[in-house]
């Protein structure tokens, strides 16, 4: 047995990728453009990233891919899944504690937001992603000029009673917010 036998996910560089990172559930295989994710952290940090960002910032995408790759390993239907519920579990992984990096990061993502999404993505997890937009905007009006570290310390002590509508369509008509 060998650690690929068990983790049947290989990775490599494309320096030519346009993502950052991608996991290809058809080979089953991750590649990493290192150019790509200093780029996006250059442009989010308005200036150059050091080394260490730059690892931070690596480490945290390899836990995203390889949190795809682990779903696909132990979930039956990860193709009929929709990308909100495939990125969902990716970006958990990738901001265990930053509820507010971790959402305003789902919905932005090209497949969650529209921009590239299939049929699947336009009739489903609408109800989801319009209460997260809710939310972010309730934590943005909070948290006005404060850090992001300090909007995800607000939104994680405020995202509890919310969880549940944030996951899935469950008919929530509309949030409410104990401070409303
Ligand atoms: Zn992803």
């Amino acid at each position: 047995m060998t650690w690929f036998g068990i983790l049947k996910t290989d990775s490599s560089w494309n320096l030519d990728s346009r993502s950052q990172g991608f996991y290809n559930a058809d080979t089953k295989s991750i590649e990493y453009n290192p150019i790509q994710i200093k780029n996006a952290l250059q442009r989010e940090l308005g200036r150059e990233p050091t080394e260490k960002e730059f690892e931070e910032a690596f480490k945290r995408l390899t836990v995203h891919e390889e949190g795809h790759a682990a779903h696909d390993l132990v979930d039956d239907k990860f193709n009929e899944r929709t990308a909100y519920e495939h990125e969902w579990v990716a970006y958990s992984l990738q901001y265990p504690n930053e509820v507010y990096t971790k959402l305003k990061k789902l919905i932005s993502h090209s497949k969650v937001s529209g921009v590239l999404s299939g049929p699947k993505e336009w009739t489903t997890n609408n109800r989801a992603k319009s209460n997260i937009r809710m939310f972010l905007r309730y934590v943005d009006k909070k948290t006005k000029g404060k850090s992001e570290k300090e909007k995800n310390k607000f939104a994680k002590e405020h995202l509890d009673n919310y969880r549940d509508s944030l996951y899935v369509d469950r008919g929530y008509s509309r949030f409410t917010f104990k401070d409303d």
